[in-house]
């Protein structure tokens, strides 16, 4: 799937091509006038194409060059009669976009959480050993086999699993699959032999609950304070499980149409391990990294400046900060006490002088600030912070970001325009919050959370993203939460406080020029405009024209990606 097929390929027959035929003169558009710098370049036509430029223009034909340098984007015929050698492209009036830009996705995470087999929604036991047998064909000889999702209560026979329903497919290698709560582990003998102590008896660990059978051994389901006897010798993953795992997370991406990300929380270690893909010619994608926080990372950044890799795949120029926590856990920090839990107003992670510092680090070795903001006062401190810093250094570039920006107050919500800073939100998270979200915080607050439509008025920017793995990576099923605010099933009817649902060409330019701005990459990707990355995705039906409700299931046929095919349907 990742390939460096067409292009080169073509090139090298249009090379040998023109070369034979310029000494010859014939008439206007055979091949004897077809000139040398011409080859390598490759018609994209009869497309629906819209190129999310800032005037929202459509075109139908796009010419880009050998290297993924867009020439022209617009009509087929003046096209054709420019571009004679152009490798032509029949894109049979599909639909065109941008790729897509999550602006703020945990690739790593994502990566880290498919070195587990993933279990969620299977039927049976059969199910299951079908699953973990597809896992094992990534995992090397040492390895555990992971996973996490289960649940008996979707078995024909509702009843706890066996070692011994594990033991017969994987004798050897240890196997612990949390239950899909992660309050229970099913485990084989094998990995029950690494507890450390031995689990048959009549004893009880605390918190917790060992099963065993008539014999007094254990039966390979662990509770709660019991799982920590096994899970203390569950190995680090090993290098080699991280890069197939890291391949399949790129893979998923890219089908999905997904040709950059913002990824946050970022080590040194793991751009490393970026780094070595990207040499290895394996990285089908853009990243935008920003850092773990304002300790060790940072402090080889502002040594060492901003990361730009040469490939255009790669970089880091970007802090990632906490103020506060989530809301579904009440840990987001609020001006005034939760609804549903009075007395309790959450918790900041940092007090404001401990957040300032940390900006004035990146500030002032020129770098961008993000800021993970949930709660309305964890957005205050925040934007105070900001507000102060951007004061103390008016050199630095800006494009500060809020992450989530979810609870805001009205009076909050103008100073995101007014101090340029960006609101990096995740349109899915409002429909997976909406349940419980007004139980959290009444019905005056809820008006200002998710109020993507408020932001937008006032004039500020938004990126938007999923916050994969914590939600699906489909960007689809951001610009379907974003311009409906319902969930899959169409729930609530009309949307959730609807006055804060985006348009089509809003939302999408969330994903697109919008994140692209956020991440310094408005001049090289983020629109089909001559000059700009031939980064695109092929799509099999029209995003601005099907109906709302049929969005999550528009299929991505084809990435492209420096105007190569990185995958294919
Ligand atoms: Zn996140």
């Amino acid at each position: 799937m990742i390939g460096k097929m067409t292009g080169k390929s073509i090139l090298f027959s249009l090379l040998l091509f023109g070369t034979a035929c310029s000494k010859e003169v014939g008439p206007p558009g055979t091949p004897a006038q077809i000139k040398p710098q011409q080859a390598g370049l490759t018609l994209i036509y009869n497309a629906q194409i819209y190129t999310m430029d800032r005037g929202f223009s459509t075109a139908d034909s796009m010419v880009f060059d050998q290297s993924g340098a867009l020439k022209f984007v617009g009509n087929e015929k003046p096209m054709r009669d420019r571009f004679p050698a152009a490798k032509p492209v029949d894109m049979g009036g599909k639909t065109i976009i941008p790729g897509l830009i999550d602006a703020h996705g945990h690739l790593y995470g994502l990566a880290v959480s498919l070195t587990q087999a993933q279990l969620q929604g299977t039927t049976s036991k059969q199910d299951i050993m079908r699953k973990l047998h597809e896992h094992e064909a990534n995992l090397s000889a040492g390895d555990w086999l992971l996973g996490r999702g289960w649940d008996q209560n979707d078995w024909p026979v509702q009843a706890f699993p066996s070692r011994a329903d594990l033991d017969r497919e994987f004798p050897d290698r240890p196997v612990w699959l949390r239950r899909i709560d992660g309050h229970a582990a099913w485990a084989n003998s094998a990995a029950l032999a690494m507890a450390d102590r031995d689990l048959s008896g009549d004893w009880q660990p605390k918190g917790g609950f060992i099963y065993r059978d008539e014999n007094g051994q254990a039966s390979g389901v662990l509770v709660d304070g019991a799982m920590a006897l096994v899970q203390k010798a569950v190995p680090e993953i090993s290098p080699a499980l991280l890069q197939a795992s890291l391949g399949l997370a790129l893979q998923r991406m890219v089908s999905l149409g997904l040709t950059g990300v913002h990824d946050p929380g970022i080590s040194r270690q793991v751009l490393d391990l970026y780094r070595q893909r990207i040499r290895d010619g394996q990285f089908p994608t853009r990243v935008y990294a920003m850092t773990d926080g304002a300790g060790k990372t940072l402090d080889w950044l502002c040594e060492n400046g901003a990361v730009s890799d040469p490939s255009g795949r790669l970089f880091m120029r970007s802090v990632k900060l906490y103020i506060d926590g989530a809301l579904g856990s009440r840990g987001a920090a609020l001006l005034a006490d939760y609804t549903d839990d009075p007395g309790n107003s959450g918790l900041l992670f940092v007090q404001a002088e401990e957040l300032e510092a940390m900006i004035d680090k990146a500030l002032a070795c020129g770098f961008q600030v993000g800021i993970h903001a949930i709660g309305d006062r964890g957005n205050r401190v925040a934007l105070d912070a900001l507000e102060a810093a951007i004061q103390r250094y008016p050199d630095n570039p800006g494009r500060h970001r809020i992450e989530h920006a979810q609870v805001l107050t009205r009076t909050d919500i103008p100073r995101f325009a007014q101090l340029g800073i960006i609101a990096s939100v995740q349109p899915t998270h409002a429909t997976s919050d909406m349940y419980w979200a007004e139980e959290r915080l009444g019905p005056e607050r809820v008006q200002y959370a998710y109020a993507w439509r408020s932001l937008l008025d006032t004039g500020a920017r938004l990126a938007l993203g999923s916050d994969f793995p914590v939600e699906q990576v489909n960007p689809m099923l951001g610009i379907y939460a974003a311009v409906t605010r319902q969930d899959i099933s169409g729930w609530p009817p009309g949307g959730w406080y609807p006055q804060q649902r985006l348009s089509r060409e809003e939302a999408v330019r969330g994903f697109t020029l919008d994140a692209a701005y956020a991440a310094f990459m408005e001049k090289s990707v983020g629109s089909l405009e001559p000059g700009k990355r031939a980064d695109f995705i092929v799509l099999d039906q029209d995003v601005m024209q099907v109906e709302a409700a049929d969005i999550p299931s528009i299929k991505v046929l084809q990435t492209w990606l420096d105007g190569e095919l990185v995958w294919q349907r």
